[in-house]
């Protein structure tokens, strides 16, 4: 048995674990990389790259389809899926090399891999390398995994998650996709532009993670005229037949339904990796899911010298986050190695920020919409139907909305609409400074730009202010 020792064990080389090694060497101590798989990270190799590189390529084709709209003739349009999923994977492959060949230049003597599993509180072994690691501190950056619910799980390779979607050879004819979150939503309306005839079903009634009830129901509308939709509904019997997926599902008014599919995507969630962490030998205290309870701030977990970032700490699954508690976790980890408990940071939490790569896309910032704090909101909306430059590039559907408190101060903010990743990062920024709506009201928006909505929303929360 190889006995090592190390101020901070890292366990997952992906965007968290790669930012708690690094800002722990940066502290000063002396880290230790630990990565069971590939590497490479879940964003490079089957997240937020490929699918967005499957979303561009569905763009070329939507935006050749309606050129015609500007009097530009493109003539039969063909989409060669074969050939879109070479591009998907080329450009994939070439972000994952390059995270292989940063993770290459660490000293050999900080990485391990294999499969890490605690056996006491400050003590772990990396599987198949008989080896065992004495730590000061560690970081589980284990990151998450696709669920398949049941029911698909015997569907053999006719079920996909986003782990097998960018390997398959050609697109299908036909996709169901289960689950419309922020990854099904964008999937399915990739596939429906590419041609693939796409049925999406999920248990709720809201697309995309919205919750605005005037955006849910835009964005029904607007991805329903695109493929088929299926809510309020769940997959009850899933069969393989030949080369087909049979699936039967029950809808809550009773009326369930059945349909024929080349291939499914489950798409209901990512729980985090930490079965087979063996965390009941650390001392952690651990929730009823089996999680550990932990600072949301310093990032520590309760009963033992070990933090937890990104999408295992399941708080804010998207990458900027993994990437900032990565780097609080691993300076933090440093400082606990060290026993400096009062170098250890608890910084603010940033403002929330989510988005969707849809066509229109979404943004949810700060606080997303509340029912039951209506009384205590004013909301500042602007539609793009009729929107100047939405409607110059023929984009002019949706809606954004601005809240903010009685006082003017900007909360939040949900969006479906044309540039909502820019929006949404004004937006953040603004929310973050504490702005009120009249002083972002009171800087130069550009003509024509979809910006300007933003003015037009703003300057509906000062007249309601002004009617308060
Ligand atoms: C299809 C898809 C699209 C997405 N799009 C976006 C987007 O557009 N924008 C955005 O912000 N986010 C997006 N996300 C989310 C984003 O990819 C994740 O939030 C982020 O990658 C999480 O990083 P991480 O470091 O926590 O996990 P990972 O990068 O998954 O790293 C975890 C690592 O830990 C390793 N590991 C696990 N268990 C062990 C163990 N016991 N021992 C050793 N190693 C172990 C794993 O092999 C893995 O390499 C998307 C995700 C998906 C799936």
């Amino acid at each position: 048995l190889r006995e090592l020792r190390c101020d901070v064990a890292v366990i997952g080389a992906g965007t968290a674990g790669l930012a708690a090694y690094r800002s722990a060497r940066e502290a000063g101590a002396q880290a230790l990389l630990i990565e069971a798989g590939p590497g490479g990270t879940t964003c490079a190799r089957v997240g937020c790259m490929p699918s967005k590189l499957l979303i561009t390529a569905a763009q070329a084709a939507h935006d050749a389809r309606r050129a015609g709209e500007f009097g530009v003739a493109t003539g039969f349009i063909r989409v060669d899926g074969p050939a879109v999923l070479r591009r998907v994977r080329r450009e994939r492959d070439r972000f994952v090399s390059s995270v292989l060949s940063e993770v290459e230049n660490l000293p050999q003597d900080d990485r391990v891999a294999g499969h890490a599993r605690f056996v006491a509180p400050a003590s772990l072994i990396v599987e198949g390398r008989d080896t065992r690691v004495a730590f000061g501190a560690a970081v589980i950056a284990t990151g998450s995994s696709p669920a398949i619910p049941k029911p698909l799980a015997g569907l053999g390779d006719r079920v996909l998650t986003t782990d097998t979607l960018f390997e398959i050879e050609d697109l299908p004819r036909s996709l169901a996709v289960i689950g419309g979150g922020p990854v099904g939503i964008e999937i399915a309306q990739a596939m429906a532009r590419l041609g693939v005839a796409v049925t999406l079903l999920d248990g709720g009634h809201a697309l995309a993670g919205l919750t605005d009830p005037d955006l849910v129901a835009q964005a029904n509308a607007l991805f329903g005229a695109e493929m088929t939709l299926h809510l309020g509904t769940k997959v009850e019997r899933a069969e393989r037949v030949g080369d087909e997926a049979h699936l039967a599902w029950a809808a809550e008014e009773g009326n369930g339904g059945s349909g024929v599919f080349e291939r499914v995507l489950a798409a209901t969630g990512r729980p985090p990796n930490l079965q087979g962490l063996d965390l009941e030998e650390t001392g952690l205290s651990l929730d009823g899911k089996g999680s550990p309870r932990f600072d949301p701030r310093t990032l520590l977990g309760e009963g033992a010298p070990i933090f937890i970032a990104g999408d295992a700490a399941a708080s804010r699954p998207v990458l900027h986050e993994a990437a900032r508690q990565g780097r609080i976790a691993g300076r933090n980890a440093a400082a606990y190695a060290r026993s400096e408990r009062q170098g250890i940071t608890a910084p603010a939490p940033w403002v929330n920020l989510a988005m969707v790569f849809t066509d229109p896309g979404t943004a949810a910032v700060g606080e997303s919409y509340d029912p039951e704090r209506a009384d205590e909101r004013i909301v500042g909306a602007a539609d793009f139907s009729n929107q100047g430059r939405a409607r110059i590039m023929d984009r002019a559907a949706g809606a954004l909305r601005i809240y903010a408190d009685r006082a003017g101060r900007l909360t939040g903010a949900e969006m479906l609409c044309p540039d909502a990743e820019h929006l949404g990062h004004l937006l953040a920024f603004a929310i973050q400074e504490g702005m009120s709506a009249d002083i972002l009201r009171d800087r130069p928006f550009y003509h024509p730009t979809i910006e300007k909505a933003l003015g037009t929303a703003l300057g509906r929360i000062m007249e309601a202010r002004a009617e308060l």
